[in-house]
């Protein structure tokens, strides 16, 4: 799936890792990030507000991570970006919003990869409203998804 470039990936977490109000993770996709931790610089970026949250996922990861992220700003993840020893180019981020994950991925001219939204057991959300509505306000704007 990934091209052989991609030497970090940058994970949203709410809606990409896991959803709902604890910090669990499914064994599925908590055996998924350890695994590509092996081959990728692995990072947790956030724009959930809860330190002690977004710690919790990352410490059952063994990853660091950011909360508070404010994506689509460009500001906080490009001083995490700056500090991995890879060029933008080489560094993908996933995540589950276009309007958030992926427009700052653009933005700073990272790889992109769209997933669709887990819920509390990490299944997929089949139909999620946030990700219906930017889907379609996408291809509106843009013409970016088919
Ligand atoms: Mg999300």
């Amino acid at each position: 799936m990934l091209s052989k470039k991609v030497k970090a990936l940058i994970l949203d977490v709410d809606g990409t890792l896991t959803s709902g109000k604890k910090p669990i993770l499914s064994d599925d996709i908590k055996n998924w990030v350890i695994n590509s931790n092996k081959f990728f610089y692995t990072y947790l970026f956030s724009n959930n507000p809860s330190r002690s949250r977004i710690k919790q996922i990352a410490d059952q990861l063994d990853l660091e991570f950011t909360h508070s992220g404010g994506k689509p700003s460009k500001k906080k993840l490009k001083k995490v970006i700056d500090a991995i020893p890879y060029s933008s180019n080489e560094i993908a981020i996933i995540g589950d919003r276009i309007f958030t994950d992926i427009l700052v991925g653009n933005r700073l001219g990272l790889y992109t990869i769209l997933v669709d939204s887990v819920d509390y057991y990490g299944k997929k959300i089949e139909r999620n409203k946030f990700q219906s509505i930017e889907r379609y306000l996408a291809k509106i704007i843009t013409g970016y998804l088919s």
